[in-house]
């Protein structure tokens, strides 16, 4: 054994003091997933989120970024993302940009808009916001369709806008608006602008991955995803998978060079390095959470497991008397939001501060008109784990002396809004 294998076993030695529990429901044991190694809690957040041990051991290496076997690297990510696209190959090409998932739909929009185009954002949520302000910062035009906190844009809707303004050249979709959970319907968005004449971007960040993608259906021109979400990577770069006729146009229209994916996607075919420093130990581990991507059955496999998340979540929440803020049709596999209980005992601050004791990092809601929390389905985690976070939020309600769980009427006033 050489020095190197000694200190690297040593360290997964000392990563490896957690434990393996059961699958409750089946009833069978098998390799289940383990707590985070190091003692720390879940992360029930869309991202960053819980990764797999092997995910932070690949981690252990430097690369040389020029190197050739950095270079193979990037190639093989970039290619096996698309893969995950069914039937991308020919028409599709992926780009990879440092940075957060911000950065990567801000690089997306600089590039793939023409500076004379005209851009429908439909919003229902932060992130939808966030489209509509980076566009007011690029000084692109653009009008908006904003459904408030979480009612779910609608293809006529799209249709109408399109019609009554001719000019209106892209639209902006969300996938998956992770402020609330609501999983969009993507699909009659992406009919109604391509009816229409329109051009479709899509923020898949926290959906790609786990919700199924094919080339033409539905049909779109770029997305956009990042590391630390649907592939359970760590958080440091995105990815932009664009129509390579896109692509091609885009050059010169983007306002910064550092988020110019023209000039990135160019120079990675020419000479297979990124432009700038590239987050290397963040690809390297993303590398191997590809791999345990693949090895648990690809994009169909990963997003069963979400959904499984999500129905042992929400039926354990149900039962401690926690209400939804979507119905059943609008949830999504990645996050769900659950009101605030009325019962004046019940605390957001010491709910979030007991459920970290017990070993669960919960997210505060995004809602504007009443009290919200929400709780992630994504990450290195199965439904045995969401049983336990279901436990410990029954034992929370004990503790905090919470009787009932049931929202105050004005919530369920809300929800009765979602008619659909
Ligand atoms: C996570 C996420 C982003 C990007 O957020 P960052 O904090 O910049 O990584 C964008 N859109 C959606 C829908 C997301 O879930």
């Amino acid at each position: 054994m050489k020095q190197g294998d000694l200190r690297y076993s040593k360290l997964s030695a000392l990563f490896r003091f957690s434990v393996k529990y059961e699958i409750g429901e089946t009833g069978f044991t098998m390799a289940s997933f383990e707590r985070p190694e190091m003692g720390e809690p879940y992360l029930l957040t869309p991202g960053p989120l819980t990764t797999a041990i092997e995910t932070k051991q690949a981690m252990m290496r430097d690369w040389g970024s020029w190197d050739g076997d950095f270079r193979a690297m990037t190639a093989k990510l970039r290619s096996q993302l698309l893969d995950m696209i069914v039937d991308s190959n020919s028409e599709y090409d992926c780009v990879p940009v440092q940075g957060s998932g911000t950065f990567v739909v801000e690089a997306m929009l600089g590039s793939l808009l023409p500076r004379d185009s005209k851009t429908l954002v439909l919003i229902n949520g932060a992130y939808g916001q966030r489209i509509a302000e980076t566009l007011k910062y690029l000084g692109r035009d653009h009008v908006i369709i904003d459904k408030g906190d979480y009612l779910p844009p609608r293809g006529d809707e799209v249709a109408k806008a399109m019609q009554m303004d001719p000019a209106i050249s892209h639209v902006v979709a969300v996938h998956c608006e992770t402020s609330s959970g609501i999983l969009n319907p993507i699909e009659e968005i992406s009919d109604a602008v391509y009816a229409n004449g329109g051009k479709l971007l899509i923020d898949s960040m926290s959906a790609f991955g786990a919700l199924p993608l094919e080339a033409g259906k539905p049909r779109f021109e770029a997305l956009v995803s990042s590391a630390n979400k649907c592939i359970e990577g760590v958080p440091g770069f995105g990815f932009v998978i664009a129509k390579t006729s896109e692509l091609a146009v885009a050059k010169g229209r983007s306002h910064s060079i550092s988020l110019d994916v023209h000039a990135q996607w160019a120079n990675m075919n020419k000479t297979g390095q990124w432009r700038f420093t590239p987050p290397t130990h963040v690809i390297a581990a993303f590398m191997q959470a590809l791999r345990l991507h693949r090895e648990e059955g690809g994009v169909t496999a990963r997003g069963e497991r979400y959904a499984k998340n999500r129905d042992v979540l929400v039926e354990g929440m149900r039962d401690l008397g926690f209400e939804t803020l979507l119905k059943d049709r609008w949830l999504s596999p990645i996050i769900v939001t659950f009101f605030n209980p009325a019962d004046p005992n019940f605390s957001f601050q010491k709910f979030y501060e007991l459920m970290k004791h017990k070993g669960f990092i919960i997210y505060p809601g995004k809602l504007t008109i009443v009290d919200s929390f929400r709780i992630g389905c994504i990450g290195h985690m199965d439904g045995n784990v969401m049983q336990n976070v279901v436990r410990a939020a029954g034992e929370c309600l004990v503790e905090m002396d919470v009787k009932n769980a049931a929202p105050p009427q004005k919530a369920l006033n809300e929800r009765a809004i979602l008619a659909a």
